[in-house]
C-alpha cells in the first residue's frame, strides 16, 4: 500500500483544524517531525501521515533561569549544542534514537524524544525526560488547544499532565511547544571500569556504589565478549576535586570486597554512547528493552545466557537491551523476573505478529484507556502503533 502523502500543517490553528476534521471523519493521524523512531511499533499502520517539522526552533532560552522553551520539531544536535554553549545540558541524557531503530542518525528532534520517553544512563540518578518537561503545549485528539504546566520549576497548578505525555508516543495529544528544565553541564568527569565480575558481583558493586557517598550518576555493565572480560562502568561527575576523591573511594571500596583488582578510569570516549545506544547489540535480529528491579537484574542476565540471547544492562541493573534471533521468547524470561519487555526493533514480520508492549495487568489496561479516551476520544492518534 502506498502511503498518503504527509500533510504539512503550518501553525497551529491549521494543525487544529485538521485534527478536529479527522476526528470528525475518524481518519487516524500519525504525527512525526524527523520520524526516526517511526520503525518502533507495528510496520503494517494505515494512519495519514502528518509532518510537523514547521513547528521547529527555540522560542525562549534564559541560560540563568535554567529552562528552555522550543518548537518540538527543532533538531535533538541544535538543542544540545545551543546548551552546550552556555555550559548547560538536558541532565536526562537523551540520544538520537535513529542508528537504532532506522539506521540514520540526525533526524531526532526534541518533541520526538520527549514524546518516546527517551533518556540515556543518567536517568538512574537524573531522572527521565518526564522528570524534565516542565510545561507544554498541544493539540488533543479532540482538535482541542491547551497547555500544561509552565515555564518555571516551582509549578504546582493543575494536574502534572508533562508526566503523561513525556513517553506517549503521540497518543494523547500533539504537542506544539515544550518547555524543558535544564541544568549545568558537569565540570569534570571519570569513568572507573572494574573488569572480571560477573552479573551478580556487578549488580551488587553498582547499587553498593549508587548507595554510597562515591555517588556514580551511572552504572552499567556489559558482559564478557570476545577476548575482552566483563565490565562494571560507573560515572562519576562533579567539581574536579570531587570527582578524584570519589574515585579514590570507589577504588577502595573495591578493594575491600576483593572484586577485582583491574579498576581502571581510562574508559574511551565512546563508552557511554555505545551503552546508551545498545551499539553492541545492534546488529541482532531482534533488540528488546526490558525494565525490572535492578535486583532482579542478575537473575535475568543468566536466564538470558542460558537462552543464548545478548544483553548489555543500565541502570545499575534496572534497564536490560536485549539482542536475540526472532522466536526467541524474551518476554517470558523478563516477566519471570518480574519485569516487562518491549519490542523495540525486528523485522517487519515478527514486529506485526509479536505485541510490542508488555501487556499490561487488566487493572492498568483500563486506566491506560480511560486516560486515552479523554484525550483523543475518537482514537485517531496513530492507534495502531502497538498493532
Ligand atoms: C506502576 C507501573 C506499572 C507499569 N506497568 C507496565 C506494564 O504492565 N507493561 C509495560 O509495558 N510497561 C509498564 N510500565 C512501564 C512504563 O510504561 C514505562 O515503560 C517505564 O516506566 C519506563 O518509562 P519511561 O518513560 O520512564 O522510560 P523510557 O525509557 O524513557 O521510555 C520507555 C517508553 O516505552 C513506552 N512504553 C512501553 N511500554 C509502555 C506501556 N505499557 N505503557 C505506556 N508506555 C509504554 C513508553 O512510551 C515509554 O515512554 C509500568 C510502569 C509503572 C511505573
Amino acid at each position: 500500500m502506498t502511503p498518503s502523502p504527509a500533510l504539512r500543517p503550518a501553525t497551529a490553528a491549521e494543525l487544529v483544524d485538521l485534527v478536529m476534521q479527522a476526528a470528525a471523519q475518524g481518519t487516524p493521524l500519525e504525527c512525526h517531525a524527523g520520524g526516526s523512531k517511526r520503525n518502533v511499533g507495528n510496520p503494517a499502520r494505515r494512519a495519514q501521515p502528518v509532518d510537523l517539522g514547521a513547528f521547529a526552533g527555540i522560542v525562549d532560552y534564559e541560560p540563568s533561569e535554567l529552562v528552555l522553551t522550543v518548537r518540538p520539531a527543532t533538531p535533538l544536535a541544535e538543542v544540545e549544542a545551543l546548551l552546550a554553549a552556555n555550559g548547560q545540558m538536558l541532565a536526562f541524557e537523551p540520544w538520537d534514537a535513529g542508528a537504532l531503530f532506522s539506521g540514520t542518525t540526525g533526524k531526532a528532534t526534541i518533541g520526538g524524544t520527549v514524546g518516546a520517553g527517551i533518556a540515556g544512563p543518567r536517568r538512574l540518578t537524573a531522572g527521565g525526560a518526564r522528570d524534565h518537561l516542565l510545561g507544554f503545549h498541544a493539540v488533543s485528539g479532540r482538535g482541542e488547544a491547551f497547555k500544561a504546566g509552565g515555564k518555571v520549576v516551582k509549578n504546582v497548578t493543575g494536574y502534572d499532565l508533562a508526566k503523561l505525555m513525556a513517553g506517549s508516543w503521540g497518543q494523547l495529544a500533539i504537542m506544539t511547544e515544550l518547555s524543558l528544565k535544564v541544568l549545568p553541564a558537569p565540570r569534570s568527569t571519570a569513568t572507573v571500569v572494574i573488569e572480571g565480575l560477573s552479573p551478580e558481583q556487578a549488580v551488587r558493586t553498582m547499587s553498593a556504589a549508587v548507595g554510597s557517598q562515591v555517588s556514580p550518576v551511572a552504572a552499567a555493565y556489559l558482559p564478557a565478549q570476545g577476548g575482552r572480560p566483563s565490565q562494571t562502568c560507573l560515572r562519576l561527575e562533579g567539581f574536579a576535586e570531587s570527582v578524584a576523591l570519589r574515585r579514590d573511594q570507589l577504588a577502595a571500596m573495591v578493594a575491600t570486597e576483593g572484586l577485582a583488582t583491574a579498576c581502571h578510569d581510562d574508559a574511551p570516549a565512546t563508552l557511554w554512547q555505545d551503552i546508551r545506544e545498545a551499539a553492541p547489540l545492534r546488529e541482532s535480529e531482534t533488540l528488546w528493552r526490558a525494565h525490572l528491579s535492578p535486583s532482579r537484574g542478575a537473575a535475568l542476565a543468566e536466564a538470558l545466557d542460558r537462552a543464548g540471547a545478548d544483553w548489555l544492562l543500565d541502570w545499575a541493573g534496572g534497564l536490560a537491551w536485549i539482542g536475540a534471533p526472532a522466536g526467541a521468547d524474551i518476554r517470558a524470561l523478563v516477566a519471570a523476573e518480574g519485569g516487562h519487555a518491549m519490542l523495540m526493533r525486528g523485522p517487519d514480520h515478527v514486529r506485526s505478529s509479536t505485541p510490542i508492549r508488555h501487556p499490561e495487568a487488566p487493572a492498568l489496561a483500563g486506566l491506560s484507556q480511560r486516560v486515552r479516551r479523554a484525550f483523543d476520544p475518537a482514537g485517531i492518534l496513530d492507534p495502531e502503533r502497538w498493532g
